[in-house]
């Protein structure tokens, strides 16, 4: 499997071409402070391999070692940064609409302040016209009607 992407930018970092500032790694995964940080912790947590998004992760063979050891480093970066106790928010943009601007899987550490429930400020999004949050009127943090998704196949009520 390759193991480096040359105009990749997360490569780059994890092989010491480009500078970051690491918090923690291992044989598995880099994790580097974001560069542009959101709140008083933002620490991307970076799989060594590369691979484009986490479905494409989830493609590969080690996919599941991989995935322990992204949540090894949640935990451990979580306590160092001391932010386990107050909590946290850990993301993964992918693809165009999750807003992934570097195609190197990676996973958002963020917290060090209170980050709010919703993920978005209310009514930054534009759902298509067909789509039941575009029924729901906008008026600040009204709650928003859960949307019901069909189970995936497998997926068995206990
Ligand atoms: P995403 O939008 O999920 O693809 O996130 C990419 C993140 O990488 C953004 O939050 C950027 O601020 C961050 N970033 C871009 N370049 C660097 C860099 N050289 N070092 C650290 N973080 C970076
Ligand atoms: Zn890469």
């Amino acid at each position: 499997m390759e193991e480096k992407v040359h105009d990749c930018i997360f490569c780059r970092i994890i092989a010491g071409e480009i500078p970051a500032e690491i918090v923690y790694e291992d044989d598995t995964v880099v994790a580097f402070r974001d560069l542009y940080p959101v709140a008083p912790t933002h620490v991307l947590i970076v799989p060594r391999f590369h691979t484009e998004t986490i479905l494409d992760l989830a493609k590969t063979e080690d996919v599941d070692d991989t995935m322990a050891r992204v949540m090894f480093a949640v935990s451990r970066i979580a306590k160092s940064e001391g932010i386990a106790e107050n909590g946290f928010r850990f993301i993964a943009n992918t693809g165009r609409d999750g807003g992934q601007t570097i195609f190197h899987t990676h996973f958002h550490l963020i917290g060090g302040a209170p980050l709010g429930e919703a993920l978005l400020p209310p009514g930054s999004i534009k759902a298509p016209d067909d789509h039941p949050l575009s029924q729901v009127p906008s008026k600040g943090n009204d709650p928003v009607k859960p949307i019901v998704l069909p189970d995936p196949p497998g997926i068995a009520h206990l």
